[in-house]
C-alpha cells in the first residue's frame, strides 16, 4: 500500500468528473471505485510516457495549487467552532514541521470535518488536506506529525508538481486550464518510489521537529490492522468504522504497496539513525473532540455504556464541551441514570439551550420507540422523567398518557391526558387515536375483554367518539354483556339526535331483548323514541315493530299480531323488511309457527327480499326442514347448523370454522343462548366439541 493519501472518495467537482469520464470509461458512475480505477489507469499510462518536463516555477505551482484548492474549500463549507479548533491544531503541528522543509512555500493545512473517509493529500504549491476519518485513527500528536510530514514531502520533493504536469499532458489540456483537474489525482497516483520517499523524508522531518519516528510506524500499523479486521476478515470489530471509511480503506490497500515494506523501511531507518530511544510521544490535543464524536456515534447505535465512557473521557480532557455534555446526558438517560442526566441537562440549560433540547429530543425518541416495541413500562418511565426535566412538555405528556394507557394504568393516563388537555388541547387527538388502535388490535387478536376495557377508558378521556362507541357496543354484544351494549347503543342513538339510523335502532332493541327483561326493555325503548323529534313516518313504523317484538318476548303478542295485518293495506307503512324483523322477534320469542307464517307469506309476496331470508332459515331449522333451510342462509353459522343437523358433519365443520373467523361472538355460549334457540345453542356446542376432538386427533 502506499500513502495516506489516495483513497478517495470525495466527490469530484462536476467539471472534474466530466474530464475524467470522457477520458476513461464514459459509462462509469463517479464513485470511490471509479476514482481508483482512474488512478490505476493513469499510472499504467504514466509508465509509457516519456516524462521530461521543464520544472514549473514556484509562482506557477502556487497559482495552480490555489486554483485546485479553491474547489475543495467550496466542498468543505464553513467550520463550526470545534472544527476550527481542530484545524488550528493541524495548522500548528503542520506549521512547525514545514519550517524544516527544504522548499520555502506558503504551506497551508486544511481539516475536512464530517468526512469519515480515511485520507490526506497534498496539492502543488503547499495546500495539505486531512480528513476527519484519518484523524480519528490517531493516538498521538506524533501520529499527526507523521501524516503531515509525509504530505509535506510530496510537495517538497516536487511529486505534486510532476503529477500536475503529467496529468495535463495525458489529458492534453494546457496548464492554465488545470482547475478542471480532479483533485483526486493527488490522493492517489504517485509511484511506489515517491511513496517510500515521502515516508522516509516525512519521518525525518518529524524527528527534526522533535517528534518520535514511531508515529509513522504506528499509523501504518493502524491502517494495516483496520484493513485486516474490516476488509480481510470482514467481521464486526469492536471499533466501529463507517461504510465510507471501509471503502476508502479498501481502495487504499488495493492500490498501494505493501505496508510491510513501508514499515520495514522506517524501522531500518530508525535503526541506522540511532532513534530507537525516541519512543516518547505527545498526546493528541484534539483527541477529546474525536472521543466526543465517537461517543455520539455509540449513542446513536444504542451502545449507551460505551457512549458514557467515551464522553466522560472526552470531558476529562476538555471539560467545556456542550455537545459532549449533551451526549453524556442522553446516554445516562438511556441507562436510566436519571439523576445524573438531570444534572447534566440543567448545566446545559441556561448557556446552551439547543444542546439541552437535543437531550430532551433523544429522551422523547426513547419513549416513543419503547411504545412502538410495546415496552410500555419503560416508555412511561422515560416520558415521566422528561417531564421532570421540562414540566408540562406536551410531547412528553402525549407519550406518558399513551404509555400508561397501554399499560392499563388508566389513572396515570388520565392525569397525563388532563394535563395535556389544559396545556395543549391539540395534542389530545393523538392519544385518543392511539387508544383506538389498542382497542382494534386487542379485538382482532381475540383479547375481547381487554378491547372493551380500553374502549371504555378511552371514552372516559374523550366521551364523543361515535366510531369507538359503535365498536364498543359490538364488543359488548360479543361478550354477551347485553345490558352494557344497550346503554352503549343508547349513547350512540343520542348523538344521532333526530335522525337515528334504523340499523342502530334494531341493534339497540336486540340488546334490550337479550338483557333479561324484555318488558322493561320495551318501556325503555319507547321512552327513548319519544325523545326523537319529528321522526320520519318510516322510522315510526320501524320503531313500532321493535316495540312489538320486545313485548312479544315479554309475553304480550297483541301489538305484533296487529302489525301482521297491515302490509298491503293502503295506509300501511310496514315494509317487507320490517316483516323480516317481526319474524325474527317471533323466532326469538320461541313462536316458530307464527314466525314461519309471517316470513313465508311475506316472502311469497316479495321473493328475493334478503331481510326475510336468514330469519326464515332459522325458523326452518326449528321445523326440522334442514335441507330447505340451507339455501336461506347468508350467514355461515346458519349453514353450519343446518348441515350438521342434516348429518353432513365435514361440510358443517368447514362452515363452522369459517363462521368462527367472521363472527367471533358465536364462540360465546352466552351470546348464542340469548339470541338463538336452545337447539341451535346445543348444535354449536356439539360442533365445537367435535372440532376440538378432531384437532387433538390430528396432533397425535
Ligand atoms: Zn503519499
Amino acid at each position: 500500500m502506499k500513502r495516506w493519501a489516495a483513497f478517495a472518495i470525495v466527490l469530484a467537482s462536476l467539471g472534474a468528473a466530466l474530464v475524467w469520464c470522457q477520458k476513461t470509461r464514459p459509462q462509469a458512475p463517479v464513485n470511490p471505485d471509479a476514482l481508483l480505477f482512474l488512478v490505476a489507469d493513469t499510472e499504467s499510462e504514466l509508465k509509457q510516457l516519456p516524462v521530461a518536463y521543464t520544472r514549473l516555477s514556484d509562482e506557477e505551482e502556487i497559482r495552480i495549487g490555489n486554483q485546485l484548492a479553491s474547489s475543495r474549500f467550496l466542498l468543505a463549507g464553513t467550520l463550526d467552532p470545534d472544527d476550527k479548533a481542530v484545524e488550528r491544531y493541524v495548522q500548528k503541528v503542520g506549521g512547525n514541521l514545514a519550517v524544516h522543509a527544504e522548499r520555502k512555500l506558503p504551506y497551508r493545512f486544511h481539516y475536512l470535518p464530517g468526512d469519515p473517509s480515511i485520507y490526506a493529500f497534498a496539492l502543488p504549491g503547499g495546500h495539505i488536506f486531512i480528513s476527519a476519518g484519518l484523524m480519528d485513527l490517531m493516538g498521538s500528536e506524533d501520529d499527526l506529525a507523521a501524516v503531515l510530514g509525509h504530505e509535506i514531502e510530496h510537495i517538497d520533493h516536487f511529486h505534486c508538481a510532476e503529477r500536475v504536469q503529467t496529468e495535463a499532458a495525458l489529458m492534453r489540456i494546457p496548464l492554465g486550464a488545470l482547475v478542471a483537474l480532479p483533485v483526486e489525482v493527488f490522493e492517489a497516483g504517485y509511484s511506489k518510489d515517491q511513496e517510500l520517499e515521502a515516508d522516509r523524508e516525512g519521518t525525518r522531518l518529524a524527528v527534526m521537529t522533535g517528534y518520535s519516528p514511531f508515529g509513522t510506524v504506528d499509523m501504518l500499523k493502524t491502517l494495516d490492522r483496520l484493513f485486516q479486521e474490516h476488509i480481510v476478515r470482514a467481521r464486526t470489530p469492536e471499533e466501529e468504522l463507517s461504510r465510507t471509511a471501509e471503502a476508502t480503506l479498501e481502495g487504499y490497500f488495493r492500490t498501494y504497496p505493501l505496508t510491510s515494506e513501508r514499515i520495514a523501511q522506517i524501522e531500518k531507518m530508525i535503526q541506522n539513525a540511532g532513534w530507537q530511544e525516541r519512543t516518547s510521544q505527545r498526546p493528541l490535543e484534539v483527541a477529546y473532540y474525536f472521543k466526543a464524536a465517537r461517543a455520539r456515534r455509540r449513542l446513536e447505535s444504542g451502545k449507551y455504556s460505551e457512549a458514557v465512557k467515551l464522553a466522560e473521557a472526552s470531558l476529562r480532557q476538555e471539560p467545556d464541551q456542550p455537545p459532549a455534555t449533551a451526549t453524556l446526558a442522553a446516554a445516562e438517560f438511556a441507562l436510566k441514570q436519571f439523576n445524573q442526566a438531570r444534572g447534566l441537562y440543567q448545566s446545559l440549560f441556561s448557556g446552551h439551550p439547543e444542546e439541552a433540547e437535543r437531550v430532551v429530543d433523544f429522551a422523547l425518541n426513547l419513549a416513543s420507540h419503547a411504545i412502538e416495541k410495546s415496552q410500555y413500562a419503560d416508555a412511561a418511565d422515560y416520558a415521566a422523567h422528561v417531564l421532570d426535566f421540562e414540566p408540562l412538555l406536551p410531547r412528553a405528556l402525549v407519550l406518558e398518557a399513551e404509555a400508561r394507557f397501554a399499560a392499563r394504568d388508566f389513572t396515570g393516563a388520565g392525569e397525563a391526558y388532563r394535563a395535556l388537555a389544559n396545556k395543549s388541547p391539540n395534542g389530545t387527538g393523538e392519544v385518543i387515536g392511539f387508544a383506538g388502535v389498542l382497542v382494534v388490535r386487542a379485538r382482532d387478536e381475540g383479547r375481547t375483554e381487554q378491547a372493551a376495557e380500553y374502549a371504555a377508558h378511552s371514552l372516559e378521556l374523550e366521551p364523543y367518539q361515535p366510531g369507538l362507541v359503535e365498536t364498543l357496543a359490538t364488543i359488548e354484544v360479543t361478550l354477551a354483556s347485553f345490558a352494557d351494549a344497550a346503554k352503549t347503543f343508547h349513547m350512540l342513538l343520542g348523538w344521532q339526535k333526530d335522525n337515528p339510523s334504523g340499523e342502530t335502532m334494531e341493534r339497540y332493541a336486540d340488546a334490550l331483548g337479550a338483557a333479561g327483561n324484555p318488558g322493561a326493555g320495551a318501556v325503555e325503548f319507547q321512552d327513548w323514541f319519544q325523545k326523537v323529534g319529528k321522526p320520519a313516518p318510516a322510522l315510526v313504523a320501524e320503531s313500532r315493530v321493535e316495540v312489538a317484538g320486545l313485548k312479544l318476548m315479554a309475553g304480550d303478542g297483541g301489538p305484533a299480531h296487529a302489525l301482521i295485518f297491515e302490509p298491503g293495506r293502503p295506509e300501511s307503512v310496514i315494509t317487507y323488511e320490517s316483516l323480516g324483523r317481526l319474524g325474527w322477534w317471533y323466532y326469538r320469542a320461541g313462536k316458530y309457527g307464527a314466525a314461519y307464517d309471517v316470513l313465508h307469506n311475506a316472502l311469497a309476496s316479495r321473493p328475493g327480499e334478503g331481510a326475510l331470508s336468514d330469519p326464515l332459515g332459522w325458523v326452518l331449522v326449528e321445523k326440522g326442514e334442514f335441507r330447505d333451510a340451507l339455501p336461506r342462509f347468508n350467514e355461515p353459522m346458519g349453514r353450519a347448523v343446518a348441515l350438521w343437523l342434516n348429518g353432513e358433519d365435514d361440510k358443517a365443520l368447514e362452515a363452522f370454522r369459517l363462521a368462527g373467523k367472521f363472527q367471533p361472538a358465536w364462540s360465546n355460549p352466552g351470546f348464542v343462548r340469548a339470541l338463538y334457540s336452545p337447539r341451535v345453542a346445543s348444535v354449536v356446542e356439539a360442533m365445537k366439541a367435535e372440532q376440538a376432538q378432531r384437532l387433538r386427533a390430528a396432533r397425535r
